[in-house]
């Protein structure tokens, strides 16, 4: 696969997420990339999938694929209490049963403890 171009611009409609399918809406900054592999295709990635990258790359040589965000962090989810954490929140969209979007630091500061070798 290779990237032909890779932007992160603000959204001015709905997309779906292609790495969790939750609904970026207006307004949030997503990751878009133009990728080809034979077929070319583009993948939007919301701000929490990304956040979760240094998880996805924890131990990953650097010609491997990416995994699967979310069954990457349901495998790893009795790792601790952060992974456990970020998982129920992926597993629901980034969103709170009422609708709301789970805060990005808070994403950010679940992740740093988890790439740490875990709430400990
Ligand atoms: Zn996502």
């Amino acid at each position: 696969m290779q990237t032909l171009t890779e932007s992160h611009p603000r959204a001015r409609k709905a997309h779906d997420c292609s790495a969790c399918h939750r609904t970026i809406g207006r307004g949030e900054t997503y990751l878009r990339q133009v990728n080809v592999d034979g077929d070319m295709w583009v993948w939007k990635e919301c701000a929490h999938c990304q956040a979760c990258r240094p998880i996805l790359l924890d131990g990953l040589l650097a010609d491997e694929p990416l995994p699967p965000l979310l069954d990457t962090l349901h495998e790893l989810a009795y790792e601790s209490g952060a992974h456990a954490i970020l998982d129920m929140h992926a597993q629901h969209g980034w969103r709170y049963l009422d609708g709301g979007v789970v805060n990005l630091d808070y994403v950010g500061q679940l992740v740093a403890t988890a790439t740490k070798g875990g709430g400990q």
